[in-house]
Order: C-alpha cells, then structure tokens, then sequence
C-alpha cells in the first residue's frame, strides 16, 4: 500500500511537470503572449497534453491572463495578491480564474484572436471528458490506489503552484524591474520557469524569463530544443522592456 502511494505521488509529481511545461510554453508564451510560434502538429500535442492534464480552455487562460497584464494589482486584476492578500490568491485563485474565464463576454475580448475551433466544440472544451480520461488510464495502469492517488495529488499540485505564480510571486522575492512580480527561482524550478515573474512582467514577449545572471528558466532550454528542431520560432531573441530596473545589475 506504501509503495501504492508513493508511485502515485511520484506520477502524480511528473504529470504536473508535463502540465505546467505545457501551460508555460504553450498557454502563455506561444498564445496569450505571441512569444513564440508553434508549428501546427506539436501545437495539437499540447493542446491535447493541456486538456488530457488540466480542462483549461485554452482562449480563456489566456483572456484571463491577459487581463492580468493590462490591470496588473489594480481593480481590475483578475487575481491581485495586493488587493485581496495573497493567502486568498493562493487558496482560491482557480475560482477567481473562473469568474472571468466563464465571462464570455470578457473571453471575446481579450481573446479574440483565439476563436473557438470545431476540435474545441467537440472534445478539447470538455474538460471533465479530458481529466476523467486521465484518471481513467491511471488507474488502468496503475491501479486504482496510485492511479487515484496520482490523479488527486497531479490537481491539488498543479492547482497549487498556478496559485503560487499568481499569489507568492507577487508578494515575496526579489524585483529586479519595476513592478509589483517577484522572482522566486525555487519556485521557477517546480513551474517550468513561471517564478521569474518579475522578469515576465518586465518583457511579457520575451520567450526566455530567465533575464538576469543565475537564473534558469527550465521551459526556456525547452524551447531552444524545440527551435533548434525547426518546431518553434521565436518572436525577438533580445527581452523588449517594459519598465526599468530596479538597481544597477553587475555585468
Ligand atoms: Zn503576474
Ligand atoms: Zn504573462
């Protein structure tokens, strides 16, 4: 039974890797940002991974996260840790995610650039078909206790960590631009890069977060493989800035 639970949570562990890969390099980087271009057959892949691994819709992840960017720790921020503490980000940022993602009206605007598709009417905006699905094959594969196991802990983690980006690295860690992200480069290490959001939030289209020396943004040697393949292009390989630093870095 102990070791049951550990495989489970070691899947489970792995699974969100593969989901935050996915929800960094796709979700935000390729469609809510244009950072990166992704050739059709591996944006397929992930758009299947990011329904198989999370139900996200992908037009809304990214209309919510846009209006993020455009209200950053206003009003108007969807889920701003200055306005509303960032413990109640934390334990509740998916049900703030749905208060604008399930707003259609909002979701046209700041995605209208990503219109629902027939593959999206059919199979990928079902999320419960996409999650029961995974669930169904873990415990297929693995059993029912560490294919359970494996399913709860993948959702509670993944849940988590998109909590932590929105909440902790907003709050605490280092801002070496001005604004109000931070960079947490443990926290980068568990979100495929995400907790350099000082820096995201300094050069939103820049592909690569890590922007300072130390650093290292795990989806960005992720990307460099993929370019290399001819997979991905990417928008400008020199971060535009947004805001300047906060203090003089060595060189
Ligand atoms: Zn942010
Ligand atoms: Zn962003």
């Amino acid at each position: 039974m102990f070791r049951s639970i550990l495989l489970g949570l070691v899947i489970g562990f792995v699974l969100t890797q593969i989901a935050n890969g996915a929800t960094t390099i796709y979700l935000h980087r390729a469609l809510a940002h244009r950072a990166i271009t992704v050739r059709p057959g591996l944006a397929l892949l992930f758009r299947v991974v990011i329904w198989f691994t999370t139900g996200i819709r992908p037009r809304q992840w990214a209309a919510v996260h846009r209006k993020h960017h455009a209200f950053t720790d206003t009003d108007d921020d969807p889920h701003s840790p200055l306005q509303l503490g960032w413990l109640r980000v934390q334990l509740t940022n998916v049900m703030l995610y749905r208060k604008v993602a399930r707003d259609r009206e909002q979701v046209v605007r700041y995605a209208r650039d990503l219109p629902q598709t027939r593959l999206d009417r059919y199979l990928l905006d079902h999320a419960l078909v996409g999650l029961g699905l995974m669930t169904l094959v873990l415990v297929l594969v693995l059993g029912p206790l560490a294919g359970g196991v494996a399913a709860i802990s993948h959702v509670l983690l993944y849940l988590g960590l998109s909590g932590s980006v929105n909440a902790i690295a907003h709050t605490f860690g280092r801002r070496p631009f001005q604004n109000s992200a931070t960079n947490l480069q443990w926290l980068a290490f568990l979100t495929a890069g995400e907790g350099l959001h000082n820096n995201h939030h300094a050069a939103p289209t820049s592909a690569r977060f890590s922007l300072n020396p130390g650093e290292i943004d795990p989806a960005w040697l992720s990307i460099r493989v993929l370019r290399r393949l001819g997979w991905v292009r990417v928008r400008h390989d020199a971060p535009r800035f947004t805001v300047p630093r906060t203090t003089a870095q060595p060189t």
